[in-house]
């Protein structure tokens, strides 16, 4: 038998305390581990059995097995039942979901019912088209009696409801849905100066990535989403806010989740968007986001024509070791490598590297200079994100003066730089703030020796 605690501090992992729970975030990376555990008394009257259980649940345990050197970090994409296909059915009405079908899926589906190919088009367009945005059949106007009829028998419209809308005090607005399941998403609209707006869409529920700096990730992950439900939250967003905030012109792939943990999904959903049929979203104005999958990197750039954002927020495996365990699994030569080979046949395609400024642990000087020499020879450009704090989160934000240093340092290595300040932050609605903690999360990282005394909380 192996004492839980002895086992969590030599697998690196710390657990986290408050008042009403004790999270007992990680126990093994094995599920034959889990049941050999001996468990402090205190963890046993705390729910551990329900922990116990997420932590045998297939996908978690994948999860977590990136802390066993041996194990492979990612669980396989068909672990979860709705990462494949559009999910375009709902299993209890037997009824198509319009909103996950590409235009090609959408014109077989309305011949396969007898109608003919342009009037699929004219209902593509009332869906996604001219400020229509139909939700529902009373909504598709010029659309003739019998296919109407066959649409309220045979298809749904959306996969969202709409449950709340909150708006910060910067004008960013944070929208909650509830899904089929019960489960709830957060999308982000982000109004810009000179007529810029950006949704900003969530991939999964929650996310199994556990960046250590991420509210998001120390959720786990739930679900991934349909393809569905990722282009309702832009069209809804639309249909909700356009009046008020303009035309949303942009769409990041940066809210709940690792998009490409969710790739099949991610793509048909962002090839939905920039249909110019349809919502007309220009490609290079469709970021999606990862925190480093190379594989699904490489399939990213050869099946989308979108913009890419790798986040970075690292110049030292040590470090990202630590605050992202991806890396893990692909390091960070891996993965700027793949980047330099991917990049180098694109014409004009610059990868946007994030990079959030975490105080004492990734903004000295070295790194900057570091910095500039990892991203030699990668068309990019480098975006330094003030880090939003959370409740029991570990770090601290850099401050302005120090970021606009690291900035210079960068711009004389001749980057091309951006700065981005906390947009939502007190509606929770900031990069890397959303979600809704369980009872359970996600495993507080070891933190390395020497960046201890810069983190607030004692750990
Ligand atoms: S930063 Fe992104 S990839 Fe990392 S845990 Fe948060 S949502 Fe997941």
């Amino acid at each position: 038998m192996v004492s839980l605690s002895t086992t969590m501090r030599r697998l690196g992992i710390i657990t986290v305390t408050n008042s009403a729970v004790v999270t007992p975030t990680l126990i093994s990376s094995t599920a034959s581990f889990a049941r050999n555990l001996t468990l402090p008394s205190p963890l046993r009257n705390h729910g551990l059995t329900n922990s116990i259980r997420f932590l045998k649940s297939r996908s978690l345990l994948s999860s977590l097995s990136c802390f066993s050197s041996s194990a492979a970090y990612l669980p396989a994409l068909d672990e979860f039942p709705s990462t494949k296909g559009s999910v375009a059915m709902r299993d209890d009405k037997k009824k198509v979901i319009l909103k996950g079908m590409s235009y090609a899926s959408l014109q077989e589906w309305v011949e396969s019912h007898g109608f003919r190919p342009g009037q699929a088009m004219m209902l593509w367009k009332r869906l996604y088209k001219d400020n229509i945005w139909a939700e529902n059949v009373d909504q598709l106007e010029g659309l003739n009696k019998d296919f109407k009829r066959m649409i309220s028998e045979h298809a749904e419209f959306g996969a969202l409801s709409f449950k709340d809308v909150r708006s910060a005090s910067d004008g960013t607005r944070k929208i909650l849905f509830t899904l089929d399941d019960g489960l709830v998403i957060e999308t982000v609209v982000i109004p810009c100066d000179r007529g810029r707006t950006t949704v900003c869409v969530s991939s999964q529920v929650g996310c199994a990535m556990n960046c250590q700096f991420c509210y998001t990730g120390r959720m786990g992950l739930k679900r991934n989403l349909t393809a569905a439900e990722i282009v309702e939250q832009a069209v809804y967003a639309r249909r909700l806010l356009s009046h008020e905030v303009g035309s949303i012109t942009n769409v990041v792939f940066m809210g709940m989740g690792e998009p490409f943990h969710n790739i099949d999904n991610v793509i048909k959903a962002a090839n939905i968007m920039v249909d110019e049929n349809g919502l007309h979203f220009s490609p290079r104005k469709v970021t999606v986001s990862t925190s480093g999958l190379v594989p699904q990197l490489k399939r990213f750039l050869r099946e989308c024509n979108c913009a890419l954002a790798v986040s970075l927020n690292a110049t030292t495996d040590e470090v990202r070791n630590w605050i992202m365990p991806i890396n893990r699994k692909y390091k960070l030569s891996l993965l700027l490598e793949t980047l330099r080979e991917e990049l180098s046949s694109r014409h004009k395609y610059k990868v946007l590297f994030e990079y959030v400024m975490l105080a004492g642990v990734n903004d000295s000087m070295e790194d900057a200079k570091r910095l500039v020499e990892l991203v030699q020879g990668i068309p990019c450009k480098i975006n330094l994100i003030q880090f939003n704090p959370h409740s029991g989160s570990q770090f601290i934000q850099t401050d302005e003066d120090k970021m606009i240093k690291f900035r210079n340092v960068l711009a004389e290595g001749g980057c091309t730089v951006l700065m981005r300040f906390s947009r939502g932050n007190d509606q929770m609605a900031a990069c890397g703030q959303l979600g809704m903690l369980g009872a359970i999360q996600a495993p507080v990282m070891r933190v390395p020796e020497q960046f201890r005394t810069a983190l607030k909380a004692s750990v």
